[in-house]
C-alpha cells in the first residue's frame, strides 16, 4: 500500500527570484531614458531562466507593454499571460522571425514577427493580403552585426517601394549593437550612424535600436523604445553597471557532509587540486548538471568559484561533479551538515561567479538548472 502522507522530499538546492528587483530594474531603466521613450521587457529564454510567466506579470503589472521573445512558442506562453491579465493591447516581437509555416500561429496569437530577410517580409506580406487581417510586424535592419536583418542596401530598395512597406504592416524598424557592453567600441558610432540613416527612409515608423548595453550609452541611442533584457535581471554588461541594478538571483545549497582531509591529499575527478593544510571539506549538492558550470572549478594553479558561509567567503576545492562540489570550510569552522551556503546572492554576485566560470552573465542566469526549488519574493 502506498503511504498517503507526504514524505520529505526536500530539494538540496533552492533558487530565490525576487521579483520586485526586476520591477525596480525596470523603473530605473525608465527614469533613465525619460519619459519619450517606451521601455519594453525581453522575455526570451525563459525571461533569462527567471521565468517568463511571473516576469510578464509583474512587468505588465508595472505598465510594460512591449515585450521581446525568440520564439513563437515563447510568444504564446506570454500572450496566454497578458490575456488572463485582460492586458491585450501589448505587443509581443519575436525576434527570431518567420519560419515558413508558422504564418497562422502569429495570427491567431497576435505576435509581431521581427522580419530579417526578403523572403520573410514576402511570406508575411502573401498572407497578411491572403488573410485579410492587419497584423504589423517589425523590420530588423543590420548595421554591422552581421546575424540577423536586412541588409542596408536591402533596407534601401525595400523603403523605395513605400506600397510594399505598406503591406507587410512596418510598425517598428530596429537593429541590434554587437559591442554595446564596450562603449568605446567604435563599431557602436558606426552603427547608429547607420541607422540614423535607416530611420530617416522610414520617417513615420518608430524605432529602436538599444539593448540593455545599449541604454546605458548615449542617449542617442534610445531612438523611441528600448530593449533590455539581461539588466531587468539584475546582470550587468559593463563592469560597474550592477551598482545601478538590484540583484534579482539568489542561489542556495546544502551541505550534504563535512570531512576533514589531510594535508597532501587531492579532492575530487582528476586529482587537479591537492590540501596544503589539514582541511575541512564541505560536500555541497550542487553541480554541473544545476547549470554550476565546471569552468569554475578550482586547481592547483587556478583558483575556482567561492561560496559565503557564516560570514566568509570560502573557496571551492577541486573539479565540479555533476550534482556535487566540494568547498573548503576551513575558515568557517562551524560549518555543518545541512547548512545552506549562498553560491549567488548579495555577498557572491551574479558577476563574480561568472567571471570565475570564464562566461558573462547571460549564461549564467540562461543556464540555471531545473531542479532547484524556486522562490519567488515580491509578486
Ligand atoms: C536578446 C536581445 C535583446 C536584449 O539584450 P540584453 O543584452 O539582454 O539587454 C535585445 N534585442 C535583441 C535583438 C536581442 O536578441
Amino acid at each position: 500500500m502506498v503511504n498517503a502522507l507526504p514524505l520529505p522530499c526536500p530539494r538540496p538546492t533552492r533558487l530565490t527570484l525576487d521579483l520586485g528587483a526586476v520591477r525596480a530594474n525596470r523603473r530605473r531603466i525608465v527614469a533613465r531614458v525619460g519619459p519619450a521613450v517606451r521601455v519594453a521587457g525581453v522575455v526570451k529564454a525563459d525571461a533569462y531562466g527567471v521565468g517568463l510567466d511571473p516576469v510578464v506579470r509583474v512587468l505588465a503589472g508595472d505598465g510594460c507593454r512591449d515585450f521581446f521573445v525568440a520564439h513563437v512558442g515563447e510568444g504564446v506562453a506570454a500572450r496566454a499571460v497578458l490575456d488572463e491579465l485582460g492586458v491585450s493591447e501589448a505587443r509581443i516581437f519575436v525576434l527570431n522571425g518567420l519560419l515558413p509555416g508558422t504564418e497562422p500561429t502569429y495570427a491567431a496569437h497576435r505576435l509581431t514577427p521581427v522580419l530579417g530577410s526578403l523572403p520573410e517580409i514576402a511570406d508575411w506580406t502573401a498572407f497578411r493580403a491572403g488573410a485579410g487581417m492587419d497584423l504589423p510586424a517589425a523590420l530588423h535592419v543590420d548595421t554591422g552585426m552581421n546575424r540577423h536583418g536586412l541588409s542596408l542596401a536591402e533596407a534601401r530598395e525595400f523603403a523605395a517601394h513605400r506600397k510594399s512597406v505598406g503591406r507587410a504592416g512596418i510598425a517598428l524598424v530596429m537593429s541590434h549593437l554587437a559591442c554595446g557592453d564596450e562603449p568605446g567600441h567604435p563599431l557602436n558610432a558606426l552603427q547608429l550612424e547607420r541607422f540614423t540613416a535607416i530611420r530617416r527612409l522610414f520617417p513615420t515608423i518608430a524605432a529602436s535600436l538599444a539593448n540593455s548595453a545599449g541604454v546605458f550609452l548615449d542617449d542617442a541611442y534610445h531612438f523611441d523604445l528600448v530593449r533590455p533584457g539581461v539588466a531587468l535581471y539584475g546582470g550587468a554588461t559593463v563592469s560597474g553597471e550592477a551598482s545601478f541594478l538590484q540583484p534579482v538571483v539568489r542561489l542556495e545549497a546544502a551541505i550534504l557532509q563535512v570531512r576533514d582531509v589531510p594535508a597532501g591529499e587531492s579532492v575530487g575527478y582528476g586529482a587537479r587540486e591537492t590540501t596544503k593544510r589539514v582541511t575541512r571539506v564541505a560536500i555541497v549538492s550542487i553541480g554541473y548538471a544545476d547549470g554550476f558550470y565546471r569552468t569554475a572549478s578550482s586547481s592547483d594553479e587556478i583558483p575556482g568559484a567561492r561560496g559565503f558561509l557564516h560570514g566568509v567567503f570560502v573557496p571551492l576545492i577541486g573539479r565540479i561533479s555533476m550534482d556535487l562540489l566540494a568547498i573548503d570550510v576551513t575558515d568557517a569552522p562551524h560549518a555543518a551538515r545541512g547548512d545552506v551556503i549562498e553560491m549567488i546572492g548579495p555577498n557572491v554576485t551574479l558577476q563574480d561567479v561568472a567571471e570565475r566560470m570564464g562566461t558573462i552573465d547571460y549564461e549564467v542566469l540562461t543556464g540555471l538548472g531545473r531542479r532547484y526549488e524556486r522562490v519567488y519574493l515580491g509578486a
